[in-house]
């Protein structure tokens, strides 16, 4: 038996599911999507964005990769948010990192994994940016705040990006939203970096950011 068949079978009996609760669910689909929300996570297998908001296939538009990240030249995440913006005309767009996320903790300890090292410079120069906030804290508590941080980092970066200023200045509404899921209890923690207009772009930022506090510098240094 093919090793695969499972899979189909699982498919057959979901498809079958789907349509008895709902008659007509995938003909109405295969016509339009119009999903209000874009989630940007990591491509972590334990964080599948549809089952942890309980929506169902056509309700939010996806884009995943290691360490849910947004860089400036990144083609693949910008075309797909021009899409969602433009062509979906999304009203949420949620950046979403995990706890434990296995990219964050690499660029942490200077871990290789791989080609992913390139990519995940991206966290490093996080870490190293966000360094006095993360010092003087112990290794599992850096993990978790350098995956807060750069879920605050990500959401300032689609916030910059031309498709989203241009929406906003079209007067499209289009809030940006930074959460991070709990892989331990399944649960989704808002980050309050909320953006929804050029203009609250760098408060929101600020005031995100300041909840991680510096170490104090000591007298003199
Ligand atoms: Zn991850």
């Amino acid at each position: 038996m093919n090793e695969l068949q499972p899979l189909f079978e699982r498919n057959a009996q979901w498809a079958r599911q789907i349509e008895a609760r709902q008659p007509g669910f995938f003909e109405r689909l295969a016509r339009q999507q119009s999903p209000k929300y874009m989630w940007i996570g990591c491509a972590d297998s334990r964080v599948p964005a549809n089952e942890i908001i309980g929506l169902d296939p056509g309700e939010v538009f996806v884009h995943r990769n290691v360490a849910n990240l947004v860089v400036n030249s990144d083609l693949n995440a910008l075309s797909t948010i021009q899409f969602a913006v433009e062509h979906l005309r999304v009203e949420h767009i949620m950046v979403v990192g995990h706890y434990g996320c296995a990219g964050v903790r690499a660029a942490l300890r200077g871990t290789r994994i791989g080609l992913a090292d390139n990519w995940l410079r991206h966290v490093q120069d996080l870490r190293l940016r966000h360094r006095k906030r993360l010092i003087h804290l112990d290794e599992s508590a850096q993990e978790d705040v350098l995956c807060e941080i750069n879920v605050i980092e990500q959401v300032g970066n689609v916030a910059l990006s031309t498709v989203l200023q241009d929406a906003w200045a079209r007067g499209q509404k289009v809030t940006l939203h930074g959460w991070v899921y709990g892989l331990r209890d399944g649960l989704l923690k808002d980050l309050a970096v909320t953006m929804d207009r050029p203009d609250n772009v760098m408060p929101a930022f600020v005031q995100a950011i300041k909840r991680y506090p510096r170490l104090a510098q000591p007298e003199g240094a």
